[in-house]
């Protein structure tokens, strides 16, 4: 028996986290949860963040889309089309509807679930929100202090977050794990998810348009431009591929809110009047819990997508065919 090759091993850990399960990630469940953290050496944890539009309050989202600015550091046309939205609400009640289409934020981090019977060696995307993920490093920060390197998959320890509470008043704990904890298997760490591609998959599935659309309709304002500066649907995030697959992301009921005071990387330009004093964002928006099947996508492909491709290969094939008649 062969190793598999380390380049080809990462190749598999790759291609498992496009075409296999990644699709699900879990979250803390009410009451004392126990935790193995693991750092995939490329991207140890990842910002994530997601506008859940919906058309009216207590619906299903009509698009579950990933959030440029957040996860690639670029301007992100739908927080600039929801600040328009709230820019231009009639009254206080609109407002607050519209900023639920705000930025939900939260970390993604590979770990071993080790709850009581729950057990398992295959690592999970574990996601927590930012202030959770906060009490997790200041963890780490005070066992580094002490020579102890807590994602160490050998010398490593667990830790434990409890989980309080509902919606509004839903509380995190974070503590080290009591007693004693076990190494991580070697086959796990080879098990770990590549934690952006899981966010490509997940969230950049070219839904962007249909955001604008929706807040546009809903909020009766202009989206226009929007979409010409944010990036191309990538080809291969395109439609019936993806969804096929049946992949499905749950609405977070505590991922947090952006602050709202940060403007200025998102939309400079368009931004001119002054905004409104931000109130205080709640750590818990949502209350409900509800699972975004991936609908079926209405087929309408970006008509220029595809002949972009088609005469680059047209003339490839007219320069082999050209060179072997040189023959
Ligand atoms: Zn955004």
């Amino acid at each position: 028996m062969s190793a598999l090759p380390a380049e080809l091993q990462s190749l598999v850990a790759k291609g498992r986290a496009k075409y296999g399960q990644s699709g699900s990630r879990v979250k803390p469940k009410d009451g004392r949860n126990r935790y193995r953290l693991l750092l995939n050496p490329t991207k140890p944890w990842v910002d994530l963040g997601v506008h859940w539009i919906k058309p009216e309050k207590d619906a299903k989202p009509i698009a579950v889309v990933g959030c440029e600015s957040v996860v690639h550091d670029k301007p992100c046309p739908i927080c600039t089309a929801v600040d328009r939205a709230i820019g231009a609400a009639i009254d206080d009640e609109s407002k607050k509807f519209y900023e639920e289409w705000k930025v939900k934020k939260s970390v993604i981090i590979n770990a071993l679930v080790r709850t009581k019977g729950e057990e398992s060696d295959d690592p999970q995307i574990l996601e927590l929100t930012p202030t959770t993920f906060d009490q997790v490093l200041a963890i780490v920060q005070s066992h580094a202090e002490e020579g102890i390197n807590l994602f160490d998959p050998n010398e490593g320890i667990d830790i434990v977050i409890e989980k309080s509470g509902r919606a509004m008043n839903t509380k995190y704990l974070v503590q080290p794990g009591a007693g004693t904890s076990k190494p991580v298997p070697t086959e796990a760490m080879k098990k770990l998810h590549d934690l952006e591609a899981h966010i490509e998959k997940e969230f950049f599935r070219g839904d962007e348009t249909k955001a604008l659309n929706a807040i546009a309709a809903t909020a009766g304002v202009s989206v226009a431009g929007l979409l010409a500066s944010s990036p191309k649907p990538k080809a291969i995030a395109a439609p019936s591929a993806t969804n096929a697959a049946g992949s499905s992301v749950a609405e977070d009921d505590e991922t947090e809110t952006t602050a709202p005071a940060t403007p200025s990387a998102l939309t400079g330009a368009t931004r001119t009047k002054p905004k409104p004093a931000p109130e205080p964002e709640p750590e818990v928006v949502e209350e409900e819990d509800e699972t975004v099947e991936a609908e079926p996508e209405a087929p309408v492909k970006p008509a220029a997508a595809k002949p972009a491709v088609a005469p680059a290969e047209d003339d490839g094939m007219a320069d082999i065919l050209s060179q072997l008649d040189d023959l």
